[in-house]
């Protein structure tokens, strides 16, 4: 699958739910209306998406959402996907807020599930729950001793927030390279109504770099996902740092992935409107033939970039749509 830019779409994100058992401030508003469950695919309808993205040359899979191990029966998913494993398939990943983790672990391993993320942006219980508005630390931290036990590769993603994480960014670094796990810091998206300011929240992740830098000597790496990360080996923990700046930098030239909602949409990128309804397609026909159309439709459409316009002092978001519609 190449779009007209010649990328080679490669990786596909899916958002098995919108909803979530967390209210993160960046992500969504507390009192979040959620979709009806007739707007959402089935599993099954997931499982045939992905199953056409795969035959189409899609060789990663992650699964997310909201939070994707809240959505149920779940598993069921990551088995019959996991299935595709050495064969079709390299990779089958998840996003997680580890609410969950600690009783789904085993099971994600048996399914051939090998790495997950897990977001955490503070070790502080207090702020994580200021933070998450529900969350509980101590579970995520259970969870995250449990996916290692159970021999899943976890890496941290952290959001670096202004005035509530940006000081213990070193702390964590500290933390979860000891742990043998990478850390990946994010910088707040204009995504969603969040009933507040995202000016408040907003801490460019340059800034954040060169505070490391007077700390730490960060050796360019060369690791690279297709996604908007760049990645340091910090000389003194042994770890990698990741940065993931969509609005500072701009590098969808190498961009090869496409993320569908829960409802069937396909962004063709997460910073533009851009979309194809492929629910449509999965919905008037048992037979594939409607559903690859409309995936070759989209693809041929994917915009050589975005143009997010941060005006970060309105409250109206850049894009409407959530995060945890699109999964991140
Ligand atoms: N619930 C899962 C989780 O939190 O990992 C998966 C979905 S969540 C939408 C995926 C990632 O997006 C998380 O790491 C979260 O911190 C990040 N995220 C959510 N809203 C964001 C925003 N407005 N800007 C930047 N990152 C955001
Ligand atoms: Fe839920 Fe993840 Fe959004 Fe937090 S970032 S509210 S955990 S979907």
């Amino acid at each position: 699958m190449r779009d007209p830019f010649g990328r080679e779409i490669s990786y596909l994100r899916v958002s098995v739910t919108d909803r979530c058992d967390f209210r993160c401030v960046y992500c969504m508003a507390e009192h979040m209306t959620f979709l009806p469950r007739a707007e959402l695919l089935t599993l099954e309808e997931i499982e045939r998406l992905c199953s056409a993205f795969v035959r189409k040359g899609v060789r990663r899979l992650r699964i997310t959402g909201g939070e994707p191990l809240v959505r149920r029966n779940v598993m069921w998913l990551f088995e019959r996907l996991g299935a595709r494993l050495n064969e079709s398939l390299d990779e089958l990943t998840l996003t997680t807020n580890g609410s969950q983790l600690a009783r789904f672990a085993g099971q994600l391993y048996s399914a051939g599930v090998r790495r997950v993320n897990v977001s955490l942006d503070t070790l502080d219980p207090q702020k994580f729950r200021a933070i998450t508005r529900w969350g509980d630390l101590n579970k995520v931290l259970a969870a995250i001793d449990a996916a290692q036990a159970a021999g899943l590769s976890v890496k941290i993603n952290a959001v670096a927030l202004r005035n509530v994480n940006e000081h213990e960014i070193s702390h964590l670094l500290e933390w979860a390279h000891g742990r043998g796990m990478d850390l990946t810091l994010i910088e707040t998206m204009p995504l969603g109504d969040i009933e507040q300011k995202r000016t408040e929240q907003y801490l460019p992740l340059s800034l954040v770099r060169a505070r490391l830098a007077q700390q730490y000597t960060l050796e360019k790496s060369a690791h690279r996902t297709g996604g908007p990360a760049r990645y340091f080996r910090v000389t003194e923990t042994g770890g990698r740092l990741g940065f993931i700046t969509p609005l500072t930098h701009n590098f969808c030239e190498s961009c090869n992935r496409v993320r569908v909602t829960c409802t069937g949409t396909l962004f063709m990128c997460l910073g533009q409107n851009d979309s194809a309804d492929l629910r449509g397609a999965l919905r008037l026909s048992n037979d594939d033939t409607l559903l690859d159309a409309a995936i070759d439709r989209a693809i041929s459409s994917k915009p050589k970039g975005h143009d997010f316009v941060i005006d970060r002092r309105r409250k109206e978001p850049a894009l409407t749509r959530h995060m945890s519609l699109t999964g991140g």
